[in-house]
């Protein structure tokens, strides 16, 4: 059986390093806000080309937070593509905020910069931009609408560590770069954890308080805060791993290119251009007859996933808040299927999973 992900063997290679992480750890008895996230914070910050950053408990709470921040309004408007996560739509509700709907480049999955100028209202704030399945969406257009409507922006980097837009880290574009270090991510945790990343010393500063039930100086509370802070244990995990994130990713980009030059023309694959190191969190493929396909993988013992079955405006929780129609999400989520790309897959395996797409 050719496993989709498999995070026994994806973390093998570095268990001695995380046992002897674990170890100090325990041994120095503290657990929350020490030196391993001080430490991570800096070194993640160093490896994105960033000045600061903070560690939270997850990816969402790192949108959440970054959101928080701004102060905006109720009811003040967030632009947000139409075919992301439902982590990103909801850190906009959590804040009390409402999400505006943009549909995505059929050829990318990303937002459509020229699709954003049309849905700005004046209670328009910021633009939510997410770098999905690792590859970096289309940035200068983007940052220029910004600075013309005097909007914030906040990247979802949950799937897109170390992918750059002409060379320039992703999470490095914004006023904030929002990480997750959910175990499947790139940069992946043995448990939860996430990061913001910021230029802006005293927007970090603020969220290092927000974290931490709004207090910077212990029971002095400043801001309605949240508890969500990146644990010691998780922090000395990630700084082990992050010395491995280039050759993770460098790996990923190995298998993704046995499949650009392998899989046969009836599949549509990932976009490839010179300006967009696509990081394949995700090796996304379409077809019309993705079900079928799937099914035929899996009869040849070959896991796949869909990312993502459901798009956000059909979703239970969503579909009476989420007017209007978005036939793009809908032909992406109907026909993408994402193939075996880990770390802890071969380029044997991934040579057989292009033979049985071929023989389909
Ligand atoms: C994983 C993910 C998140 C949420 O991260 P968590 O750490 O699970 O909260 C947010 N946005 C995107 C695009 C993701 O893939």
């Amino acid at each position: 059986m050719i496993e989709y992900e498999n995070l026994f063997l994806l973390n093998e290679p570095f268990m001695e390093s995380y046992l002897e992480s674990f170890s100090d750890t325990l041994n120095k008895g503290w657990f929350i806000l020490g030196n391993k996230v001080s430490a991570f914070e800096t070194e993640f910050a160093a490896y994105c080309g960033s000045k600061y950053g903070a560690g939270v408990a997850s990816g969402l709470d790192a949108l959440v937070l970054a959101l928080k921040y701004f102060e905006f309004p109720e009811g003040s408007e967030v632009i947000v593509p139409s075919n992301t996560y439902i982590a990103t739509i909801l850190a906009i509700y959590n804040n009390g905020l409402v999400p505006v709907m943009v549909e995505p480049d059929i050829d990318t999955y990303n937002i459509d910069p020229a699709k954003i100028e049309e849905k700005i209202t004046p209670q328009t704030r910021a633009i939510m931009v997410v770098h999905l399945y690792g590859k970096p969406c289309n940035m200068h257009p983007i940052m220029n609408l910004a600075l013309k409507y005097n909007l914030k922006v906040v990247e979802d980097c949950a799937q897109s560590h170390g992918a750059t837009y002409k060379g320039k880290k992703t999470g490095t574009f914004g006023e904030f770069g929002a990480f997750s270090f959910y175990p499947t991510k790139n940069l992946g945790a043995l448990g939860d954890g996430g990061a913001l990343l910021s230029n802006n010393f005293d927007a970090i500063t603020k969220i290092k308080a927000l974290r931490n039930y709004g207090c910077q100086e212990k029971y002095y509370n400043d801001y309605i805060g949240m508890n969500s802070r990146l644990d010691e244990m998780q922090a000395g995990f990630l700084s082990v791993k992050l010395m491995h994130l280039d050759a993770i990713n460098a790996h990923k980009k190995k298998l993704a290119k046995l499949y650009q030059d392998g899989l046969k023309e009836d599949f549509i694959l990932p976009q490839v251009h010179p300006d967009y190191k696509d990081v394949y969190h995700i090796y996304a493929i379409r077809h019309p007859k993705r079900d079928k396909l799937r099914a035929h993988l899996l009869e040849n013992n070959i896991r796949t996933e869909i990312h993502y079955p459901v798009p956000p405006h059909r979703q239970n929780a969503l579909k009476n808040r989420l007017k209007g129609a978005f036939p793009i999400s809908d032909l992406i989520h109907q026909t993408t299927l994402s193939l075996p790309v880990s770390y802890c897959h071969t380029e044997a395996q991934v040579e057989q999973v292009i033979a049985k797409m071929n023989a389909f």
